[in-house]
């Protein structure tokens, strides 16, 4: 059986719930704002953090997800250059079943 867990949403701050997806160190969230989006470990802790216009933008993708599709949140490092390398959220629509769903 899944065992909900209930957290307020990384996005918006509504209370939210999610579960432990079985691949990976990712959250599925169901939020009542937001829909359903899945989100990494590593980039929950980067949009907690981040600024709130950053949460607003990937607050709106979820619920733009095309049929069979879900909106997938994870941290990509852009190739070291000159400066510092800086973690970076990356956002994309995946189909479920590629996410195991
Ligand atoms: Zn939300």
């Amino acid at each position: 059986m899944t065992e909900y867990i209930k957290q307020n949403c990384p996005l918006c701050g509504t209370t939210a719930e999610y579960y432990w997806l079985k691949m990976g160190n990712s959250k599925y969230y169901h939020c009542s704002n937001c829909a359903y989006f899945i989100v990494s470990k590593r980039a929950e802790h980067l949009l907690i953090e981040a600024p709130q216009h950053v949460r607003d933008e990937f607050a709106a993708k979820p619920q733009l997800a095309p049929e069979g599709e879900l909106f997938v949140i994870i941290v990509s490092s852009p190739p070291q250059a000159g400066d510092a390398p800086r973690a970076e959220l990356s956002g994309s629509f995946l189909p479920k079943s590629q996410i195991g769903l």
